[in-house]
């Protein structure tokens, strides 16, 4: 795939640019600046106001300013490693610049006694003197047109400087080829959108330090560029799925009826809303990729299993993936029921199927009469053969990231539906599921009763520890869960252990645990055991363990409620108020609690609306933290503020798809800037997705 030439400059080595050697070239690939084109979109995050005054005396110390001095006399250090002082008098003030370990001669060469200077730097109040500690410019009066006014200050790393990197970047705009406009016109023009060559110009020059707030149409339109390319990636990629060949599966509805005629209550609204836009998607010739979308509760298995009828009715097979073994025997104990109502041959395969079992299982999906599999990543393996995959959903729960679903689409599946469990605000949504269609379960079954949730500090342990213990008495069931130390299992499984130790001296063999280090058929006798109520309180270790559906669970401990993500505590709630009883959430913190963690926390008690805490909690900790980048599959941004410039996201997807429903290869004029931009900002990967070079 070729480039346009003219970008050549912004793809040439970083020493092309003004002022930028070898080492520095280094450090600004450290800094994960790799090619001019970068330093274009490395934005300064401040700017220091250098405006001149008349006199120190104008300005509240401490802070930047410029004056024009008259040197004084020089007082060096009197002994090695000292202070050297200079006086200087502005008209009005006397003060003095000082420097540790400077070299005197290089001193009395730029500030000569009796002469006029221009100084800039941050003044300080020294015991009512004030003074200017290792001035940032002196320039002799001639030379004041070379002070910038307002200089822009940018995030460095090692071995970067910030007159260096202004340089650099000013360097680079210099080199900055013409681009035709590729934004549509009305929407530049509705948002008074600078071109895109001066809004780069204005955020490294930028005139005042207001200059370069996101809401300025500057850093707007260049987070909307950075919007608009990632968007239109993940159009070229949806564009490019859809093309593939797919295969029509229609529905007879002949075994979804027997499930539905089985099933003790009906479909909800939503549920049936998204299972219509399912099998239309189903009967399409091209793929459905699909999200469907839905809090804890919200019924997804119920649509996940009849979206699985459609193709087996249409003659296929289809595969539900789980996160973890556990949900995945879940599934199979849940839904077995309905399969056999429907007369139809599910199984579940995991990384512990071996041998003749395996073998057997295998043969049944080769030959097709095994209809429906369940199972984690085991499933993909390169000897899982199917007869006839349909469908493939993976109950995601935000391991699986725009990276993996492509790999997913390269197995040779027909359809896949994506299940998400966490709410996630509507601009998040958008940056990772972009290439998707999407379907939301905003409605919960019916019946469900709300669940009281109450903070309480760690130095209340034993009195909630005996309050539970007389709540299991009277026939109740808990989980516990233990805190999540980052990263360490060891440390997670030693809290645990010592948890579930304390728990036993209180309540003795009711209580179990389970960890991720347990065998698995030990983990799986303990969840058994726990939902047939022989266990009465579970202590647990990740997230991922509880990730269950005991009806008969009412009550909810989590331990550090404060080390977990809003959408986590959220999700382990969601574990308890399935059944008929009023059901509790504690969670324990360690105090002091921060201003912040405790408002998160108290979201979680005013409201059990997914969406809202989600939308809660990306303000008050930013999209960066919401939920780990890796983990999510949620793209880094090096301009846009997701939460600052959340409308943007939206209008940059629904550009995106218009620009290729209109121009499908990108060979218009706008078009072709569009791919000016996809370059500019190293989205090399969305070339790969167009037909047309
Ligand atoms: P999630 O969306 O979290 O995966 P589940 O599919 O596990 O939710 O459903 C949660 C519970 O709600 C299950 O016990 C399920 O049987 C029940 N359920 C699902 N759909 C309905 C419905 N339409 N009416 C009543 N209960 C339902
Ligand atoms: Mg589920």
């Amino acid at each position: 795939m070729s480039r346009d030439e003219t970008l050549n400059p912004m793809f040439a080595g970083l020493e092309t640019l003004d002022g930028v050697g070898p080492k520095t070239a280094l450090a600004m690939q450290a800094a994960g600046l790799q090619r001019p084109a970068d330093l274009l979109f490395f934005l300064p995050h401040s700017a220091i106001d250098r405006t001149r005054r008349g006199s120190v005396n104008e300005v509240l110390p401490p802070i930047v300013t410029t004056v024009e001095v008259t040197v004084g006399q020089h007082h060096p250090p009197r002994n090695k490693g000292g202070r050297y002082r200079v006086d200087l008098f502005d008209g009005t003030e006397d003060f003095q610049a000082v420097w540790f370990h400077a070299k005197g001669d290089y001193l009395t060469r730029l500030l000569p006694q009796g002469q006029k200077r221009l100084i800039s730097g941050k003044v300080e109040l020294f015991d009512g003197v004030y003074q200017m500690v290792h001035p940032d410019y002196v320039l002799h009066p001639d030379e004041a047109s070379n002070l910038p006014l307002c200089e822009p200050v940018y995030p460095l790393t090692a071995g970067l400087t910030q007159k260096g990197v202004a340089k650099a970047a000013r360097s680079a705009l210099s080199r900055a080829p013409q681009m035709i406009e590729w934004i549509e016109p009305s929407v530049v023009s509705r948002e008074r959108w600078p071109d895109w060559a001066t809004a780069l110009h204005d955020l490294h020059h930028p005139d005042t330090p207001e200059s370069l707030s996101p809401l300025t149409p500057a850093r707007q339109r260049l987070a909307y560029d950075e919007l608009f390319a990632h968007q239109l990636t993940l159009a070229l990629a949806r564009a490019s799925r859809r093309r593939l060949a797919g295969r029509p599966s229609v529905g007879t509805g002949d075994l979804s009826r027997k499930v539905l005629t089985a099933l003790p209550y009906k479909p909800t609204g939503a549920q049936t809303r998204a299972l219509t836009e399912i099998a239309a998607d189903m009967a399409e010739p091209h793929r459905m990729n699909r999200l469907l979308q839905g809090d804890v509760g919200s019924g997804k298995t119920l649509v996940a299993l009849l979206a699985l009828l459609i193709a087996v009715e249409a003659g296929g097979q289809g595969v539900l993936m789980a996160p973890t073994e556990i949900l995945a025997r879940q599934h199979l104990e849940s839904l077995s029921p309905l399969a056999d109502a429907a007369g139809i041959r599910m199984e579940v395969l995991t990384g512990r199927d071996k041998g003749a079992d395996r073998r057997a299982k295998l043969a049944a999906l080769a030959d097709g009469s095994l209809h429906v599999l369940l199972g984690t990543h085991a499933v993909f393996q390169d000897d899982v053969v199917f007869h006839d995959l349909r469908l493939a959903i993976v109950d995601e729960q935000h391991r699986f990231g725009v990276a993996q679903r492509m790999q997913l689409a390269g197995k040779g599946v027909a359809d896949v539906l994506v299940m998400t469990a966490t709410p996630i605000p509507r601009s998040l949504s958008l940056a990772s599921y972009g290439d998707m269609d999407v379907s939301v379960l905003d409605e919960k079954p019916p019946g469900r009763k709300p669940v009281t949730t109450a903070l309480m500090a760690t130095e209340r342990l034993e009195e909630v520890i005996a309050t539970l213990a007389a709540r299991v008495a009277e026939g109740r069931q808990a989980y516990w869960v233990c805190p999540l130390v980052e990263d360490s299992e060891v440390v997670d499984y030693a809290s645990a252990e010592s948890r579930f130790a304390s728990l036993r001296a209180v309540m003795g063999d009711t209580v179990g645990m389970v960890h991720a280090r347990m065998a698995p058929a030990d983990k799986d006798s303990t969840m058994r055991r726990f939902a047939a109520g022989d266990l009465r309180v579970l202590v647990a270790t990740t997230v991922i363990e509880v990730g269950v559906n005991v009806p008969n669970a009412s009550i909810m401990v989590i331990e550090r409620a404060e080390s977990f993500g809003l959408a986590q505590l959220h999700q382990l709630r969601g574990r308890v108020g399935r059944g008929a009883e009023q059901s509790t959430c504690l969670l324990l913190y360690q105090a002091p609690l921060s201003g912040t963690a405790k408002r998160r926390l108290m979201i979680l008690r005013e409201t059990e609306d997914g969406f809202r805490i989600a939308e809660e909690d990306l303000t008050i900790r930013g999209a960066g933290d919401l939920i780990g980048t890796a983990q999510s599959g949620l793209p880094r941004f090096r301009i846009a503020d997701l939460e600052r410039q959340a409308g943007l996201m939206a209008l940059a997807q629904s550009d995106a798809r218009t620009l290729l429903t209109r121009d499908p290869d990108l060979t218009s004029p706008r078009g072709q800037a569009a791919r000016g931009l996809l370059w500019l900002l190293g989205r090399d990967e969305a070339f790969k997705m167009l037909r047309v070079g």
